[in-house]
C-alpha cells in the first residue's frame, strides 16, 4: 500500500493543485522533514497511468513498476555525491535528458534533491533551462537551507513549505517503529519533530552514540579525561552532527540560565543544571555565536581542519566554566 506520510496530508493537496500549473516547483522545510519523499511521491503520481484516489499512485501499472525499480525513463534524480556539491555535469546531463531524449508522451519530471549544493556554474546553467523550460517538464527542486539557495534560481519557482509536523502526529508515527516511548520523545527533542530525521538517527544507533558522548564529554569537564583522550570520540562525528551535538548543549545551558523550561536535552536535565551554575552567560552567548558562525561556513562548504575546530570548541566550552 503506498502511503504519504501523515504530515504531509495538506502540502499533498496543495502540490496536487500544481499538477498542470507549475513546471518548477521548490520544496522548503526542515531536514529530516521529507522533502524528497514529498518531490518523489508527486513524480511518481504524475508518471501513474491509472491513479487512485487523491492523486496516490496505483504501484502497479507499467509507469508505476518502472519507477519502483528506479528505471522510469522519463524521471531524473540530481543528487550531489561524497563531494557535497552538485556539479554543472550533472545539470549537463539534466539538458540532455530534457531535450535530447524522447520520452513516452507524458511529461519529464527532474528533481535537484538539495539544490544548495550546486556550485556557481551549475547554476548558472540550470538558470538558463529555469528562464524558458520547455513545455511537458516538470522540474523539483529540494532544499532545508533556502538561504544558500541562489536567488536567481529561487525567484523562478514556486515555492511550496512543509510546515513542522505537531508533537502528536510525529509521534503516532515514530510510535509504530520504535517501541520505546521515551526514545521516541528524546529523539523528537533532539530532531525538532523532524520525524524522518528522527527515524534516520535511531536506527543509526545515535541515542546510544550520543550517550557515549556525553560520558566523555562530563569526564572531560570534571578533568577526568584529556583533550587528546576525549577528542577520540568526537572524531568519530561528521564536523555537521559535532556541531548540532553542542549547539544544543549551549542552547540547553543558556536556556537554563535564562529560566526557560523546555530544554533538548531532556534526559540529561541533572547535569546540564549542575553546569549551568557553573557557565558563565556570556561566554555562553561567544560560544553559540560561534557555532552558528561554523555552522554557516559549513554549509557554504568552507573546508575545515576537523580535529583543530573540535578541539578548539571542547576548550573554549571548558573556558566557558567558571
Ligand atoms: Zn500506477
Amino acid at each position: 500500500m503506498y502511503e504519504i506520510l501523515p504530515w504531509h496530508k495538506n502540502v499533498w493537496k496543495c502540490i496536487n493543485k500544481n499538477r498542470k500549473t507549475s513546471q518548477i516547483l521548490l520544496i522548503i522545510g526542515l531536514q529530516g522533514i521529507g522533502k524528497f519523499n514529498l518531490a518523489k511521491n508527486f513524480a511518481h503520481s504524475l508518471l501513474c497511468d491509472n491513479l487512485l484516489k487523491d492523486n496516490i499512485p496505483c504501484g502497479r501499472c507499467h509507469a508505476c513498476l518502472l519507477f519502483n525499480k528506479n528505471n522510469h525513463p522519463d524521471f531524473l534524480l540530481v543528487q550531489s555525491d561524497n563531494s557535497h556539491i552538485i556539479t554543472i555535469e550533472q545539470i549537463r546531463i539534466v539538458i540532455k535528458e530534457i531535450f535530447y531524449t524522447t520520452h513516452q508522451g507524458r511529461v519529464k519530471i527532474i528533481i535537484i534533491k538539495d539544490a544548495d549544493l550546486l556550485n556557481i556554474s551549475a547554476a548558472n546553467l540550470l538558470l538558463k533551462i529555469l528562464e524558458e523550460p520547455p513545455s511537458q517538464t516538470m522540474i523539483i527542486l529540494t532544499t532545508s537551507n533556502i538561504d544558500f539557495l541562489f536567488s536567481t534560481i529561487r525567484s523562478r519557482c514556486k515555492i511550496l513549505t512543509i510546515p513542522i509536523p505537531e508533537y502528536s502526529i510525529c509521534e503516532n508515527w515514530l510510535r509504530q517503529k520504535i517501541t520505546d516511548i521515551n526514545h521516541v520523545k528524546l529523539l523528537l527533542s533532539i530532531t525538532n519533530n523532524a520525524p524522518l530525521l528522527a527515524l534516520n538517527l535511531f536506527n543509526n544507533n545515535w541515542l546510544y552514540e550520543r550517550q557515549t558522548l556525553l560520558s566523555n564529554l562530563y569526564n572531560f569537564l570534571y578533568k577526568k579525561m584529556t583533550l587528546g583522550d576525549v577528542i577520540i570520540h568526537f572524531l568519530n562525528l561528521d564536523i555537521k552532527d559535532f556541531l548540532q551535538f553542542f549547539y544544543y548543549i549551549i542552547h540547553d545551558l543558556i536556556k537554563i540560565k535564562l529560566t526557560v523550561n523546555y530544554i533538548t536535552n531532556s534526559d540529561h536535565i541533572n547535569q546540564l543544571y549542575f553546569y549551568a551554575k557553573k557557565a558563565n552567560l556570556k561566554k555562553l552567548l561567544i560560544l553559540q555565536e560561534q557555532m552558528c558562525y561554523l555552522n554557516y561556513n559549513y554549509i557554504q562548504h568552507i573546508n575545515f581542519n576537523k580535529q583543530m575546530l573540535m578541539e578548539n570548541i571542547l576548550l573554549n566550552f571548558i573556558n566557558m566554566l567558571e
